[in-house]
This record gives C-alpha cells, sequence and structure tokens, in this order.
C-alpha cells in the first residue's frame, strides 16, 4: 500500500500531540508528555485509493533543534503547527519552513506543507488573525487551516489535505 511519511512541527505546547491524537484515536489530551515523539499509523481512503499515513510526532526542543535535520529528511509532507494564541509560535512557522526547505534542497512550493492554526476554539486568547496565516501560507506557497483538537474542527481535513498534496508531488516525481 501507498505510505506517506507526515511530519507534524511546530513549537512546543502548540498541540502537535492534541491534533495527532485527535485524528488517529479521536481523544483529546490535554496532559501529554510534551517530550515524546511518537509515531503513530492510521490507514484513509484517498480518492477511492487506501493508503496509509505514517504520523510523526515531533518533540523536544524550542525551536529546531541539531537532531532535527535527520527527523525532516524522513518527511515527504509536513504539518507546520503555530498556537492561534501564541504569537511567538507563528513568527516561528517561517523559521522551520526554511528549515524544512534547505535541509531538503528544495524550494517551497516543491514541498507538501501545510501551516496549521490550532486552538482557534480560543477566539479570547486569539493573537494571530486568521489573515495573518492566510498571508503568510500565500507568501509561502502553502496551504492554510485553522484547527481545533478540542473541538475536532478541521483536523481530518488537515491530514487528508497534506495526504493529498503529498500523492500529487510523488506522481510528478
Ligand atoms: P505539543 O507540545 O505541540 O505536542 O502540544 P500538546 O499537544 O501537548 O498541547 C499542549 C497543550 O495545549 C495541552 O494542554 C493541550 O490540551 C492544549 N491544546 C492542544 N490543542 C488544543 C486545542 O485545539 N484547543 C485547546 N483549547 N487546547 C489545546
Ligand atoms: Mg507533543
Amino acid at each position: 500500500m501507498e505510505t506517506h511519511n507526515i511530519l507534524v512541527v511546530g513549537t512546543p505546547g502548540v498541540g502537535k500531540s492534541a491534533i495527532t491524537i485527535r485524528f488517529v484515536l479521536n481523544r483529546f489530551v490535554t496532559d501529554y508528555d510534551p517530550t515524546i515523539e511518537d509515531s503513530y499509523e492510521k490507514e484513509i481512503v484517498l480518492d477511492e485509493n487506501k493508503c496509509r499515513l505514517d504520523i510523526l510526532d515531533t518533540a523536544g526542543c524550542d525551536e529546531f533543534s541539531c537532531m532535527q535535520g535527520i527527523t525532516y529528511r524522513e518527511g515527504d509532507g509536513f504539518l507546520i503547527v503555530y498556537s492561534i494564541t501564541n504569537r511567538r509560535s507563528f513568527d516561528l512557522v517561517t523559521h522551520f519552513l526554511h528549515e524544512i526547505c534547505h535541509i531538503n534542497y528544495l524550494k517551497e512550493e516543491e514541498v507538501p506543507m501545510i501551516i496549521v492554526g490550532n486552538k482557534c476554539d480560543l477566539e479570547i486568547e486569539r493573537e494571530v488573525s486568521y489573515q495573518e496565516g492566510q498571508d503568510l501560507a500565500r507568501l509561502k506557497h502553502c496551504t492554510f487551516i485553522e484547527t481545533s483538537a478540542l473541538t475536532n474542527q478541521n483536523v481530518e481535513e488537515v491530514f487528508y489535505a497534506i495526504a493529498r498534496e503529498t500523492k500529487q508531488i510523488k506522481c510528478y516525481c
């Protein structure tokens, strides 16, 4: 079966584990250890074809660690997650994006990447507007989606979208 390796990246606390676990197990976790890096498998049906997603929920250091380069090379598609309640996590999206492209010797438009603004249920704590997320994604040739792992808003959509983009890029190669 066709398998796509999806990497979930972003600064600690933005909800990488929460959206991954929501998608794979349909549960919301509040106390997931921020230092744990875990991988998950899920079969999905994409345009009538079964495929497997191997999802790596990355963890650890703030920003990007020295070891992350190795991990980035293993990804076919990337979810770059920030929290809409944390401006700094948004500012660092660009760094993740550049690092992923640089390590894979690819241009932004050649890498399947989705910018994910998580915690959109926390509207009263919002620090980053929807427009800002959308503008950044346009600039960087990425798709943009806001999600909530808590309410399950757009979580499935994000994973299906990255699977679809990954599959398309592989077909071109
Ligand atoms: P990670 O370090 O990026 O893996 O972040 P976690 O998934 O561990 O989430 C960090 C904290 O944010 C936890 O307390 C989660 O319960 C909370 N969280 C994650 N996603 C959401 C969300 O969509 N909405 C709300 N309200 N809280 C969330
Ligand atoms: Mg985590």
